[in-house]
């Protein structure tokens, strides 16, 4: 019987799935748990829905926790994102009240399985108070931060720091992400699933009906940004670009794809913002997909020429992983994870503003060919160090490393 792990073995080769077989060993049985707060929309929810059920195919007893939170919450949790990633945001005194009271309240249920489990990996600062909450908890606690937290606005830092203090460890996505604290840290980037539906290879058919679908025009170049309506993913940087490459290019097309995620109320304000700045170029659409429209998503970046991600922060960027997976050059904003996956000059281009992105878009659209060798040494860039199963191995790893403590060698024989 070919179980889920054996899927991989042709897109990642069947060397790296033994050896996440032989990681997986000594930790058979043992209880993880991972907490977040949205089950759909962003990168956090896309890795756990396939990192849980890969652990338990490992038969590791790996499960995933969401907590809830009424609207104080999420926009305490939203100021807080803004503020670690560097806004001077003032958060009030009522809302981190609000911030506590909703981990005590989620902790009031979720604290029989958290306090048992052997390893909880606690992501984002939403749940981070759930340890305060579990004091007689036996296991190991991982802080999971996926933002850029390296210049933080120090007041909201500061008081989030006394807590995530006191876990046994944390992990960032980038080494210039790691903060001072008392316990150990360890960095690991995130990933895509390249067999999901937002990844999967697609028919040429599915890929050509989005065309239609959103009346593209299939002559005409195609760049797309697809990112939550949020304004550190500049979606209005992308259309000055935008406007600026219409000067010299006239006929080529923008898409920006975008939904929300139930975490994230700024973003309807960013999308009124963005409709009012495309509203009188037809060829700017802007579509809003449901949380589920994977398939559409990976159609659309299928069918892109060329993809943007211009973010002036960014935690990591799976939209970045993803377009490069799909043989495509991105142009990026010169921050954060987008640095780690696009090489300049290479796999793509890193930008700083919109006239560099112009610059770039024009330079694309002139050679052609230029588009299919940086889009090809994207996708096996990709194949080599941002798939799951390199995720999967890293988060093994430092287990591993955590239950056996700081002996100099694991027997995994
Ligand atoms: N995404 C989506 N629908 C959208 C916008 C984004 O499914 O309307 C997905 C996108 O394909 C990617 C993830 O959400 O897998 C976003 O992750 P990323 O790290 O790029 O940004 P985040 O939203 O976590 O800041």
């Amino acid at each position: 019987m070919t179980n889920l792990l054996d899927t991989y073995a042709d897109v990642a080769g069947q060397d790296v799935i033994n050896h996440l077989r032989q990681l997986a060993r000594p930790l058979r049985g043992m209880k993880v748990i991972h907490v977040n707060s949205t089950r759909v929309g962003g990168g956090v929810a896309e890795i756990l829905t396939k990192l849980v059920p890969l652990m338990r195919d490992l038969e590791i007893d790996a499960s995933w926790e969401v907590i809830t939170g009424n609207e104080d919450f999420f926009q305490c949790t939203k100021n807080m994102h803004n503020a670690l990633q560097g806004d001077h945001v003032r958060i009030s005194e009522h809302l981190f009240n609000v911030y506590e009271q909703v981990n005590r309240e989620n902790a009031q249920h979720l604290r029989p399985r958290l306090e048992e489990a052997d390893f909880v990996f606690i992501h984002d600062p939403q749940p981070a108070l759930l340890l305060q909450n579990c004091p007689q908890r036996r296991g190991k606690w991982i802080w999971r931060c996926h933002i850029d937290a390296s210049h933080p606005y120090r007041p909201v830092w500061k008081y989030l720091q006394q807590f995530v203090s006191s876990y046994d460890a944390s992990i960032f996505s980038l080494a210039g992400f790691a903060k001072s604290l008392p316990h150990p840290q360890y960095i690991i980037p995130p990933s895509i699933d390249p067999l999901s539906e937002k990844n999967m290879d697609l028919p040429a058919e599915e890929v050509g009906a989005v065309y239609d679908e959103f009346r593209l025009d299939p002559q005409r170049p195609l760049l797309l940004q697809v990112s939550r309506f949020d304004r550190f993913k500049d979606p209005l940087g992308v259309i000055q670009a935008f406007r600026i490459v219409k000067k010299f290019v006239p006929d080529q097309q923008l898409v920006l794809a975008g939904g929300g995620a139930s975490d994230d109320p700024e973003g309807e304000a960013v999308l009124r913002e963005v409709m009012e700045a495309a509203a009188a170029d037809p060829d700017i659409h802007i579509l809003l997909l449901p949380p589920d429209a994977h398939r559409k998503i990976n159609a659309l970046q299928r069918a892109a020429d060329i993809i943007l991600q211009k973010s002036i922060k960014e935690g990591f960027g799976l939209t970045v992983t993803e377009a490069m997976w799909k043989g495509k050059p991105v142009i990026g904003g010169d921050t954060g994870g987008i640095c780690l996956q696009v090489i300049n000059f290479n796999t793509g281009f890193l930008v700083s503003t919109p006239e560099g992105a112009a610059l770039r878009i024009r330079y694309l659209l002139r050679h052609p060919e230029k588009i299919i060798e940086m889009g090809g040494k994207a996708r096996e860039f990709v194949r080599d160090n941002f798939l799951l199963t390199r995720h999967l191995r890293e988060y093994l790893t430092l287990i591993l490393g955590l239950h056996y403590g700081a002996g100099d060698r694991i027997d995994l024989s």
